[in-house]
């Protein structure tokens, strides 16, 4: 028997995926990349469109179950509420069984242990039980991912969110934040270390929000471990250097729960990269109120200054949404000139579009039309190809420490330790490892060099 997964969206999507695949191995599957009898997608549903692109597979999900009857196609990931198969009849499926036909089961990722008996729910004819004990998947932090990388891996540390942007749906599809056991995440990087990792990154929708929200109050597990529970989880993961451990990363933190002492902690850590994303989303302070984002543009600039001193030359990175509900020229010229200020060494940005059964899309008109919204994610992109050009010009003859991810023929690419793109020439298999590259050339978002 065999699966595919197909992952859409964030870090947290792939952690989630590879915790997937892990329960499907247990039950007898093997990956593929042909013809699958389980496929899994999944989903991202930050924006509509990232729905829209999944919506868009339904002709592609129709010939496959044609050409292949026995196949079960299975989604998960933030655009389910319900975990359902086409069988449930009721109140308790998942409205996108009913879009998408070709769909067998509807699953919320943290059901994942249910998914052996949603396969037999709609194919009856299978039988997992002896390659399962019963309640072995209950905790779906506990389970072992089936790592797609052995040296570079994402452990998640919490999931849902506390925040409710106006634009998101993640609090409604994930829930509300709730943190993992300390010690089972510190447990599972120091076994990840001893099989190889050199890289691991931490995941969590706000990540630094770990140990912080109300549930994860009211139930005190969380107060040994101080006062941020996130900046004493980075310590207890930074001794790891022992083992072998040499990049520490994390994402997405959210700007109103960085701390100072986190700043400081990162700055006193061996293993943290020198990198850091950090969503601001817009640079005026109407729209992020509009946005509820929590914070103002002087907040912002404050925890930036703090880290660029903490941390001197650490990269920072950015999401920001253009043409959000009631964006004035003024308000976007705003976030632009923020940019020019701030010179963060990328964005991610994108237009905004309402995501139904979110506040914005209730509430509030998406007022900016399609051609002023396009115009606007030109200018800033423009800026933001500008501005990281010109931070990797400053590379030009230094030599960086790149962890080689891939490596055709002899063309390898890997990433510096403040997360630059790099690739150069190499005769032996470098694959997993690090290696020390002279930078000789730049391009917009990627660094050319050769082994020093
Ligand atoms: S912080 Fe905002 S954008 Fe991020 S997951 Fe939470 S609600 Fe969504």
């Amino acid at each position: 028997m065999k699966y595919t997964i197909q992952t859409f969206g964030c870090a947290m999507n792939l952690s989630d995926s590879e915790r997937v695949a892990s329960v499907l191995e247990r039950l007898g599957y093997e990956a593929t990349t042909e013809k699958a009898d389980v496929l899994v997608l999944n989903t991202c549903s930050v924006k509509q469109k990232a729905e829209d692109r999944v919506f868009g597979l339904r002709k592609i999900l129709k010939r496959l179950h044609d050409e292949n009857p026995a196949l079960r196609i299975a989604v998960t990931g933030c655009m389910i509420r319900q975990t359902s198969t086409q069988k449930n009849l009721d109140e308790a499926r998942d409205p996108l069984l009913d879009t998408m036909a070709e769909v067998d089961i509807a699953f919320r990722i943290e059901d994942v242990a249910q998914l052996p008996d949603l396969l037999k729910t709609v194919d009856p004819s299978l039988d997992f039980k002896d390659q399962i004990d019963e309640g072995e998947l209950e905790n779906y932090f506990k389970i072992i991912p089936t790592k797609s990388s052995s040296h570079s891996v994402f452990v998640p540390i919490m999931t849902g969110c506390d925040k409710f942007c106006t634009y998101c749906i993640v609090p409604f599809t994930r829930g509300r934040e709730k943190s993992r056991d300390f010690k089972d995440i510190v447990a599972e990087c120091e076994k990840h270390v001893r099989e190889g990792a050199l890289e691991i990154t931490l995941v969590g929708q706000t990540v630094n929000s770990y140990g912080l929200s109300f549930n994860d109050k009211k139930s005190g597990d969380f107060e040994a471990y101080g006062k941020t529970p996130f900046a004493a989880l980075l310590c207890e993961v930074d001794k790891l250097y022992e083992l072998g451990l040499r990049r520490l990363r994390f994402t997405s933190p959210h700007p109103r729960d960085f701390s100072d002492e986190l700043v400081q902690t990162l700055a006193a850590l061996k293993t943290i990269c020198p990198y850091i994303h950090m969503p601001i989303q817009s640079g005026d302070d109407r729209t992020l109120r509009r946005m509820n984002r929590n914070y103002r543009m002087p907040e912002y600039k404050e925890i930036m200054q703090k880290i660029q001193k903490a941390i001197p030359g650490c990269a920072i990175s950015t999401d920001i949404i253009v043409g959000f509900s009631g964006e004035t020229e003024e308000e976007f010229e705003n976030t632009y000139r923020m940019y020019e200020t701030m010179e963060w060494d990328n964005c991610f940005s994108s237009r905004y579009s309402p995501r139904k059964g979110t506040y914005s899309e209730r509430t509030l008109k998406d007022d900016v039309p399609d051609d002023v919204k396009a115009e606007r994610w030109h200018r800033l992109n423009a800026l933001v190809k500008k501005i990281s050009h010109k931070k990797h010009a400053a590379f030009v003859g230094k030599t960086v420490e790149a962890l080689v991810t891939q490596q055709i023929g002899q063309t390898c690419t890997g990433r510096t330790r403040d997360f630059k793109e790099i690739q150069f020439r190499s005769g032996r298999p470098l694959i997993g490892k690090l290696a020390e590259v002279k930078v000789t050339d730049v391009h917009d978002f990627l660094l050319k060099g050769e082994l020093a």
